[in-house]
């Protein structure tokens, strides 16, 4: 079966040496080779025109006949790299909720914060936004088969949302990747293979086998289609807190897809005339993998590290989209800033304890870095902030364990307890 191009996507734009290429199953450009990152450019204009097509239009839509369907990323459809006529999955994924926090505000020094918690989608992390259109845009081009490499989020979100459409999934796991991760992925129907090998090897694997095998590659970082998957973040927050907007916006960086999709959500909500301003985009990385901090403190080029962090969801030391990610946040006037995985553990008790909201690490090292922005006067006190909370905490047990404490073992008898409760008080 053949279905149309997207709507209003007028070409694919090379972030490198702006060269432009038609729609279509392409990744980099042609010229610039892996570094040719290609942006999804559209027509505005048409989108304008059509009124019908504007957000706050299907927001009213939305309210006035209460479809569950608009109130997820399919809202946005127009502002989409999609199909018109391929069917949406039926998982709810995005429009999560965003939380008015301010016992977490008044612990960070701050006026107002509040927490976007991302935690919420299908399988539990922000990776469902990207997925949902790595699905579309596998069934669009006309393929029953779609794969990947990783142990993570991208990996289970990929096996949910393959299994909410029917099609096949493959991921390519490396040799010691944990078991409760790859359990998350054969419920999901996935073929697991399990690379006798490093995460590279199991990469390069992936690839290698779509060319073979002919199946669709959603390998994150160089596929155009799904950081537009995850700008309706920002879509989102523009349209969610526009009688509020915050002056910052605070994302955990790993490839850069994330923060650079975000912004590019905001700008467009800017553009279409939704919001008047931008807010400064916060970029936090984990102090043992963060190249792309380097590079924005350099104005150099990446250049690749090794990775040591518990946030293990942006443990990446060969980024791919770091142009992107740095482009984002040098227009939106931001700031970039690392931190410890102490100060990431202390986040997830403080964003768990003061916001009631579980992260794993990744998904709450933003929290930890603005912590650290406000201390260091990056941010101001009397200034507003956003965290998207990236991944649930449950994603990662053995993290929260350590941020956590102890129980206490206790007889069955209502003295044991009282004694207990006494040796607590005294402590
Ligand atoms: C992937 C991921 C990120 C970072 O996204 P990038 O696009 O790699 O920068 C942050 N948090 C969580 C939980 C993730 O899974």
């Amino acid at each position: 079966m053949k279905f149309s191009p997207p709507q209003y996507v007028n070409n694919l734009k090379c972030l490198v040496c702006g060269s432009s290429y038609s729609h279509g199953n392409i990744f980099t450009c042609p010229h610039c080779g892996i570094e040719g990152i290609l942006d999804v450019q559209y027509d505005y204009e048409a989108i304008v025109q059509n009124p019908k097509s504007l957000p706050a239009a299907s927001l009213r839509q939305a309210g006035a006949i209460r479809n569950p369907q608009s109130s997820d990323i399919w809202r946005y459809k127009d502002l989409l790299p999609i199909s018109q006529e391929i069917p949406l999955p039926h998982l709810h994924v995005g429009w999560t909720p965003v939380y008015d926090v301010p016992r977490l505000a008044r612990y960070f020094g701050l006026r107002k914060l509040f927490l976007k918690d991302d935690g919420r989608n299908p399988t539990n992390s922000f990776k469902d936004r990207a997925s949902a259109i790595g699905v579309m845009k596998a069934m669009e081009f006309g393929f029953n088969t779609i794969a990947c490499a990783s142990t993570g989020n991208a990996a289970s979100s990929l096996a949910g949302l393959s299994a909410a459409v029917g099609l096949k999934s493959y991921i390519f796991v490396p040799e010691r990747a944990p078991e409760p991760k790859i359990t998350q992925l054969l419920i999901f129907g996935a073929t697991v293979f399990r690379v006798k090998g490093t995460y590279e090897q199991a990469f390069d694997l992936s690839k290698q086998s779509c060319d073979q095998f002919g199946w669709y590659n959603r390998n994150s970082g160089t596929n155009p289609f799904l950081v537009e998957g995850k700008k309706t973040a920002g879509l989102e927050i523009a349209e969610q807190m526009k009688e509020h907007l915050p002056d910052w916006v605070v994302v955990s960086v790993g490839d850069g897809c994330t923060i650079g999709g975000i912004g590019k959500g905001l700008q467009e909500m800017k553009q279409l005339g939704l919001i008047d301003r931008v807010p400064r985009l916060l970029g936090v990385q984990a102090e043992g993998a963060k190249p792309i901090l380097d590079a924005f403190a350099s104005g150099k080029d990446l250049i690749p590290t090794g990775t040591n962090t518990i946030a293990d969801s942006i443990a990446v030391g060969t980024p791919r989209n770091w142009r992107r990610a740095i482009q984002q946040v040098r227009s939106s006037h931001g700031e970039m800033v690392a931190v410890s995985d102490e100060e990431i553990l202390e986040a997830m008790r403080v964003t768990a304890r003061l916001g009631g909201v579980f992260g794993e690490p990744a998904g709450v090292a933003g929290a930890a870095g603005l912590k650290k922005a406000v201390e260091q006067k990056i941010v101001k006190s009397n200034e507003t902030a956003v965290i998207v909370i990236t991944g649930n905490g449950l994603k990662d047990i053995q993290s929260a364990k350590q941020a956590a404490g102890k129980e206490h073992l206790v007889e069955p008898t209502l003295d044991a307890v009282a004694e207990l409760l006494e040796k607590q008080l005294k402590l």
